[in-house]
């Protein structure tokens, strides 16, 4: 009965986004009927996922923090997740760097003349550190600022393990009140195929000729990348450490993957990918910890596009990047994908940090701008099923630790 509900919804989901597509070509060279009448249909969407996702993060997080019950365990899940997170970070970049540097012979020089970008001032380390950490507890959850979401869940829950029995009252409040947002939660996701269909039909009516422009090639090359990172590592890393298979795991993951393409936003994605990990077998108290903080810090996909990106409109001003430079970009990206909210468009103010650590003008992120909504269709797809495949394998080591006592 589970799977062929599943399934249904993820047809539909299929139906939804491949309708969109054809209704969207139907409308290239003139957006604007899509534009003012089909838009704000999938904008009233995401703003009742908006509406969800902080108390689903603030109180999943909670929940699974409190379920694990002892503070070392929450270590031993924290420590597993951020080091594959990082791990899987920094090799995006570099692939985006690879697949950039071959290719490079191929990009077309575009025109740099006149260029203007002013770029959202992009936040320093220090300045982003200090910012993980909330001075009250209403801006974050009113600004929807994940990171310091998080933060407070953490504390919360760390607190409601130490207060021991006199958390209880406190711990059995949070479980059903995340309890009652999962429930409204699944009522939304009833409505993702429509919210797909109206996601996608404006950004094809307005993107379809432009596609076809000279960035042709560098948006191949990203995908080209996007898919080769999430074929190859998380197909190793989920069979190598957690035995499973990767066939299964891109099955099961369809539905969040088609409304992360649709939405560009992990963020926005994240309550199906919950859906989807339990439904592939991870435990609950590790998804509800792992991926919310994965749709926040973690962006593989982010790092691939901001990695391709530098090397492109250094190429388009001349420049060729050294060893040394590029290095730096791969350091720069990894910090600057995690900086990088999810939600559209976040991953290409981020990348201003990126082109400023190696000298390369900003005005340079103009060039890519343009088509900037396809790019980051593909990021957000690899960033969210990155989170998934973390949270399927540290899942699976908790168990098999577990399993060792
Ligand atoms: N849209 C991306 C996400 O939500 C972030 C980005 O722009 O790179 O994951």
């Amino acid at each position: 009965m589970e799977k062929t509900k599943k399934l249904s919804l993820a047809a539909w989901i299929f139906i939804g986004l491949a309708l969109g597509i054809a209704v969207g070509i139907m409308f290239t060279g003139n957006p604007d009927f899509a534009n003012n009448y089909i838009k704000p249909f999938g904008t009233l969407f995401l703003n009742l996922i908006k509406f969800i996702v902080v108390p689903i993060v603030m109180f999943s997080i909670m929940t699974g923090v409190i379920s694990m019950r002892d503070l070392h365990k929450v270590g031993s899940v924290g420590v597993k997740t951020i080091v594959y997170y990082m791990c899987t970070t920094s090799f995006a970049v570099a692939v985006g760097l690879l697949f950039a540097n071959i290719f490079k012979g191929f990009f077309v020089q575009i025109s740099t003349t006149g260029l203007e970008y002013t770029a959202t001032e992009a936040p320093g380390f220090m300045e982003t550190l200090v910012n993980i950490f909330p001075n009250n507890i209403i801006a974050p959850m009113s600004n929807a600022t994940m990171l310091q979401v998080i933060v407070m869940a953490l504390f919360f829950g760390f607190g409601t393990i130490m207060a021991g029995e006199k958390g209880e009252p406190f711990a059995k409040f949070i479980e059903s009140a995340n309890e009652v947002s999962m429930q409204i939660m699944a009522t939304i996701i009833k409505l993702s195929p429509i919210g797909v269909f109206c996601l996608i039909v404006p950004v094809v009516a307005t993107n379809g000729p432009s596609i076809l422009g000279s960035l042709a090639l560098v948006l191949l090359v990203a995908y080209i990348a996007y898919i080769a990172h999430a074929v190859l590592i998380y197909s190793l890393t989920l069979k190598g450490f957690a035995g499973i298979s990767p066939l299964a795991f891109f099955k099961g993951m369809m539905p969040a993957i088609m409304m992360a393409f649709s939405s560009a936003s992990s963020v926005g994605a994240l309550p199906l990918n919950m859906e989807c990990v339990e439904k592939l077998g991870a435990r609950k108290d590790v998804a509800s910890f792992v991926l919310p903080l994965g749709a926040t810090i973690n962006m593989d996909g982010t790092a691939i596009y901001q990695g391709l990106c530098a090397v492109f409109i250094a190429t388009c001003y001349g420049i060729d990047l050294t060893l040394s430079q590029q290095l730096t970009i791969i350091l720069t990206a990894t910090l600057a994908s995690i900086g990088t909210a999810g939600v559209p468009g976040a991953g290409m103010i981020m990348l201003a940090m990126v082109l400023q650590s190696v000298g390369l003008p900003i005005e340079g992120i103009a060039i890519v701008a343009g088509v900037d909504r396809i790019f980051d269709m593909g990021r957000t797809t690899v960033n969210i099923t990155g989170d998934a495949a973390c949270t399927l394998i540290v899942s699976k080591l908790e168990e098999k630790k577990d399993e060792s006592k």
